[in-house]
């Protein structure tokens, strides 16, 4: 079979640009993951569509739609097209959700099995995923505020250890060599390794525990960044380290140990173990990856007693390690509570532009504009300018910019006047991850501990969603959790196209402050000081107080 490649270039195949955004975002989604046969994306399971039935129905629907129609998606399958209006959405979907006492992985396998549901991630479903820049800006911002809070603003000298290599790990050795530091990450499939090594995104690998501390241990000593990509399993590693006596300073994980089934490889198992008994013994291959997470996360538990920062990224290694007997899991903290709630409460979160017609130009002529009329936004000036230095575009080019309420807007109503005058040579796609202020209902990730104990209820992400329909989003996309993530979270995806028509301008400007504004108000809600003061300070208008 060809392999799917996002369409570049200006020549339309749709009746419009917007439908042909969408269309070239579905196709980029495939060109980036992480394995195209089985139209999976990322974390482990991840899909952009049910089938390939469903995929190529997916794109000849897209080719006929008119500007006035939208396109129904369940769970990565094309329903139906209605006739609605030139302002409504051209796609919505709901991907993968399950009333409350079905929602678990059993209930979610078993559907799957039979062909009804599919997992969409978060951003692979909705056709929103970049590669792993999607979460580099993420991961970079978590490492400098932990080097604000415990190392005096630098990572220099410091040892950062790590695991998972996939589709979202994978960002993480660049995001550590950004922020200056010694990075070791663990990953148990050399495939892995070799592709963020092409990517630019890995500087040196080894199936060799001593070589590869070797080679951090020189790059600390001499105050210089490194990634090492070690081939290994993060349950006998981290506790190998361990056992030598060395204390990283900063020590989280990122495999996709969600997932016990299709996710995490247990101690001791090769590849092809882990794909014989998924067919063969189910259960036994559960049961051996739960074992061998309560291990690495009894090494995590330690490191951190003896003085490593050791934080939760967002893969439920820690409930994980709870089911299997690690009672004390969560006194790890989680990363969003720890280092980015202030952030979110601002609806400060992880927006990203893609760059239709596929030239790196446009993302280097926005980047400019950026420098140029952003100067006081200290996040964005940092970012983008280590972002042009160092990340290397995968697919469409596109852009991370941790961007907040009315800045979004701002700089989308900016790059639509750019594409309008031509001055870029196509038209730029707007999204955002679903882990952004108010489009994420996760009480182990992202609504931890909230201050109003409101973790875990999800009407939140729901009126996101049906908001951002209202405010004529292109695409508008509500997300719960599959496999390992079953029961566990709800969220909200939202794409809109600057196609440089006065339409865009509408649609942008409404789509985007309303999808911030309602992130500011649900922290708001909650009782957030920062969010209070962002009601205030940028005029919105919160009904009860
Ligand atoms: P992925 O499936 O693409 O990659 C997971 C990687 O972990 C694979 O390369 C796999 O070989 C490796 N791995 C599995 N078991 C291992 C073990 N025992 N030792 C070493 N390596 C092992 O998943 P992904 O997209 O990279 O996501 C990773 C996790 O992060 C998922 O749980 C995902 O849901 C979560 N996630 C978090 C965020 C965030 O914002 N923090 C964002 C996206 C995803």
């Amino acid at each position: 079979m060809e392999r799917i490649r996002a369409a570049r270039g200006s020549a339309l195949r749709c009746k419009g640009w917007r439908q042909e955004a969408l269309l070239r975002m579905l196709e980029n989604v495939l060109e980036n993951g992480e394995n195209q046969r089985e139209l999976v994306v990322y974390a482990a399971l991840a899909k952009a569509a049910r089938d390939w039935k469903s995929y190529h129905a997916i794109v000849e629907s897209l080719k006929i739609l008119n500007e006035d129609e939208t396109l129904v998606i369940q769970s990565g399958k094309p329903i139906g097209i209605f006739k609605t209006h030139a302002f409504a959405p051209i796609v919505i979907m709901a991907n993968c959700n399950l009333v409350g006492k079905w929602a678990d992985s059993e209930h979610f396998y078993q559907l799957q099995e039979k062909g009804l549901i599919m997992w969409g991630g978060l951003t692979a479903a909705a056709w929103q995923y970049i590669g792993s820049q999607g979460v580099i800006q993420g991961t970079y911002e978590i490492f400098s505020a932990i080097a604000r809070k415990h190392f005096g603003g630098s990572l220099a000298g410091r040892f950062i250890l790590t695991a998972g290599l996939g589709g979202m790990g994978g960002a993480q050795p660049l995001a550590g060599v950004m922020a200056n530091a010694a990075i070791l990450c663990v990953e148990v499939d050399e495939a892995r390794i070799d592709k963020r090594m092409r990517v630019g995104y890995l500087q040196r690998k080894t199936a060799d525990l001593d070589e590869a501390l070797a080679w951090i241990g020189e790059a600390k000593e001499k105050n210089e960044s490194v990634s090492v990509g070690l081939l290994g399993n993060a349950s006998e590693i981290y506790p190998e380290i361990l056992g030598r006596g060395i204390v990283p300073d900063i020590v989280t994980d990122q495999t996709a140990a969600h997932d016990l089934l299709y996710g995490y490889v247990p101690a001791g198992y090769s590849l092809e173990d882990v794909q014989r008994m998924r067919r063969e013994n189910p259960e036994k291959l559960q049961a051996d990856a739960g074992a061998s997470i309560a291990r690495e996360v009894e090494a995590m538990l330690e490191f951190k007693r003896r003085g490593s920062i050791v934080f939760d990224n967002g893969n439920n290694i820690r409930t994980q390690a709870f089911r299997h007997g690690v009672k004390d899991a969560f006194d790890i903290e989680i990363f969003t509570e720890a280092f980015l709630r202030p952030l979110f409460c601002r609806a400060i979160g992880p927006f990203r532009w893609v760059a239709l017609s596929g030239d790196p130009e446009d993302i280097r002529r926005i980047d400019e504009m950026i420098l140029r009329e952003f100067p006081d936004n200290e996040i964005a000036v940092n970012w983008i300018r280590l972002a042009g230095k160092y990340v290397p575009f995968e697919g469409l080019p596109a852009r991370i910019g941790w961007f907040g309420h009315g800045e979004r807007t701002r700089l989308a109503l900016e790059v639509n006047r750019m594409v309008r005058e031509g001055r870029l040579s196509g038209p730029i796609a707007f999204s955002r991850d679903h882990l952004d202020a108010g489009a994420m209902t996760h009480p182990n990730i992202m609504t931890e501990r909230m201050k109003d104990g409101s973790d875990a209820i999800a009407d939140w992400p729901l009126l996101n969603g049906m908001l951002n329909c209202c405010s004529m989003a292109d695409l508008v996309a509500i997300h719960s959790g599959g496999g390992g993530y079953a029961g566990y979270m709800t969220s909200a995806g939202v794409t809109v196209v600057a196609d440089g028509t006065p339409e865009a301008d509408i649609r942008l400007k409404h789509a985007l402050d309303n999808d911030t504004g309602i992130g500011v108000l649900r922290y708001a809600d909650a009782g957030y000081e920062e969010a209070l003061d962002e009601v205030r300070k940028k005029g919105l208008r919160r009904v009860l107080t």
